[in-house]
């Protein structure tokens, strides 16, 4: 009896070694693939399937690209990025659609609340748009007279309050 309840002890402690190992084997395979990504390599699953393409469908392909190439070029809307916070004001340069909010941290009782205001610049990285946070001086000259009158507006109605406060 007590040899039976080692026996499975054991397959017990093997599984969960076998369970962490293939854990840690995603997470490799998870971290190449990013890494591959950035470098600007081809994944080999793409690589196989483009092998198998026809010389029709590889023009389809090519066409395919190039209409994604010149979805870089335009700034993402207001409808594709994620806001966080309130926005306070948008605005879009180049292939970048920036937003100014504010954002309350979820802490109870926190006086400071709502945070900011942030600036953040919305760009995009294959199936989803990269947010960005920048300081106000960092961004481009159009951007921060876009932002400015709001930024200042909003600036001075803070310090009031907190003056009230
Ligand atoms: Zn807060």
């Amino acid at each position: 009896m007590l040899g039976a309840s080692a026996e499975i002890d054991d397959r017990v402690a093997w599984a969960k070694q076998r369970v962490a190992q293939l854990d840690q084997e995603r997470e490799n395979l998870v971290q190449q693939t990013r890494q591959e990504r950035k470098q600007g390599k081809l994944s080999k699953g793409l690589v196989e399937k483009i092998k198998a393409c026809t010389p029709t469908q590889l023009k389809r392909v090519i066409a395919f690209a190039r209409e994604n190439l010149k979805d870089y070029k335009k700034p993402p809307t207001l409808w594709d990025v994620k806001i966080y916070g309130r926005l306070l004001a948008q605005a879009s340069y180049k292939n970048k659609f920036y937003s100014m909010e504010e954002r309350k941290c979820g802490k109870p009782n926190c006086s400071k609340c709502p945070h900011g205001p942030y600036y953040i610049a919305h760009q995009r990285d294959g199936l989803y748009y990269r947010p960005k946070s920048l300081h106000f001086s960092d961004l481009p000259r159009p951007i921060r007279a876009a932002f400015g009158p709001p930024r200042n507006a909003y600036l001075q109605k803070r310090s009031a309050e907190r003056v009230r406060s």
